[in-house]
């Protein structure tokens, strides 16, 4: 047994083929015949997967817990009873055409750590909970970050109960089925948590570009959700004057060209995506008498994010001409600063361990952001092929995975003894 208070003992003990092959068990619960997963909220892929991680916990004699929105934890006992914990995690549930590490990555990097700390004859002071957040994705439930937004109190789970898929199917019956899944699992109890810190793959190409293996995480940018209406006047194709019409289409790519351009001043940092646009009646012949559009709007900095977004308006209005709009702001999550102590924990562990590293905020949302608002959070991105993801072609390497692994465990028995 190795002395307690030597955290390198436990990140010694990560191993990178044990990782790999987690993995890859893992990838065979609704394996896609592209080579990704379709394991979308509260499915039987979804109950499966949480299945197998209450077999691998019960392997390592590891105790198991779930919540009524059904996060699952499990365990590593402290040394002092009724300290808060040190939490870690990720999600498990995937897109409908995901891949095979967005989320499960830092799930399976948790179960990692909780291995090479316990093997190492390390004691933490804190119990350390791993947690697989229950759809983070939000592709079959809206909206995403179910469990972490339930966790952390800044959603409802009574209000999420009646939220139906496209079949009809209930979260609230989704979720009773879950649970079934794991019938002798028992509810998790703890106090707040002292800190959390999540592994994540990057999800874009700037540590891949940059040959550099750790991501140290320093927020999440913010976002902001729009959906536009233009209205206009359906008439016939060949009979009305251009100047006669009052077109909802012409008028749409108007002011998206606009918003695109002004976008496009703001800085290398705007993210600004119109995904999707749907154009009424639809017909070759006759002028377009509505469209609708979405905005994505992201950005890091929240004064940059407010002055940029308060232009998306306006600038709709003024385009406008003879059509009428209608800009609805559906979602507006302001940008996250992750813990400086955390922020600076990853770095200082990534350094002594010798691996290259980079300051970056995340340009997707992530469990973490919930996180954020109740104990001091961080997170850790490892590069992806070309950074590519929400993709069945999403891609990792198995030393990459084990270096953030490593970096988590040395994070996580610091933080233990905080
Ligand atoms: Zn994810």
């Amino acid at each position: 047994m190795s002395s307690p208070s030597a955290p390198s003992s436990a990140w010694a003990a990560v191993d990178e083929r044990r990782l790999w092959a987690r993995h890859e068990k893992m990838a065979r619960i609704g394996a896609t015949p592209g080579g990704g997963v379709n394991r979308q909220a509260l499915s039987p892929e979804d109950a499966a997967a949480r299945q197998l991680m209450v077999r691998w916990a019960q392997d390592l004699d590891l105790t198991t817990a779930t919540d009524p929105i059904g996060n699952l934890y499990v365990r590593l006992p402290g040394t002092e009873a009724g300290l808060a914990p040190v939490l870690t995690g990720s999600h498990l549930d995937s897109q409908p055409t995901g891949g095979r590490f967005d989320g499960t990555y830092g799930v399976l990097a948790g179960l990692e750590a909780l291995q090479a700390i316990r093997q190492s004859g390390v004691q933490p002071r804190r119990p350390i909970d791993l947690v697989a957040w229950t759809n983070e994705e939000g592709s079959r439930f809206l909206p995403g970050c179910m469990g972490s937004g339930v966790f952390s109190g800044l959603m409802s789970i009574e209000e999420l109960r009646p939220a139906t898929d496209w079949n009809g199917t209930t979260v609230e019956s989704a979720l009773a089925t879950l649970h079934a899944a794991t019938p002798d699992v028992p509810t998790y109890a703890a106090p707040p948590p002292h800190a959390y810190l999540e592994a994540h793959i990057e999800q874009g190409p700037l540590l891949e570009t940059a040959d550099t293996t750790i991501g140290v995480v320093t927020g999440i940018q913010g976002a902001r959700r729009y959906a536009v209406e233009v209205t206009g006047e359906e008439a016939h194709a060949g009979t009305t004057p251009l100047k006669n019409r009052r077109d909802a289409l012409r008028t749409a790519i108007t002011m998206v060209a606009e918003l695109n351009r002004e976008m496009e001043a703001g800085g290398e940092a705007v993210r600004f995506t119109v995904g999707r646009f749907d154009v009424e009646p639809g017909s070759p012949n006759t002028v377009p008498g509505r469209v609708q559009f979405s905005i994505d709007f992201r950005h890091p900095d929240l004064t940059a994010m407010k002055q940029l977004g308060g232009r998306i308006e306006p600038i709709c209005q003024a385009n406008a001409g003879s059509c009428s709009v209608y800009v609805q702001l559906i979602d507006d999550m302001p940008p996250t600063a992750f813990a400086p102590a955390v922020v600076d924990l990853v770095d200082r562990q990534t350094a002594a361990l010798g691996y290259s590293k980079m300051r970056l905020p995340s340009g997707a949302g992530h469990d973490a952001m919930y996180l954020a608002r109740v104990c001091p959070t961080g997170m850790i991105f490892v590069p992806c092929e070309k950074g590519i993801s929400h993709n069945e072609a999403e891609n990792a390497k198995p030393d990459d995975l084990a270096a953030g692994a490593r970096v988590l465990t040395a994070c996580l028995v610091e933080l233990t003894d905080a």
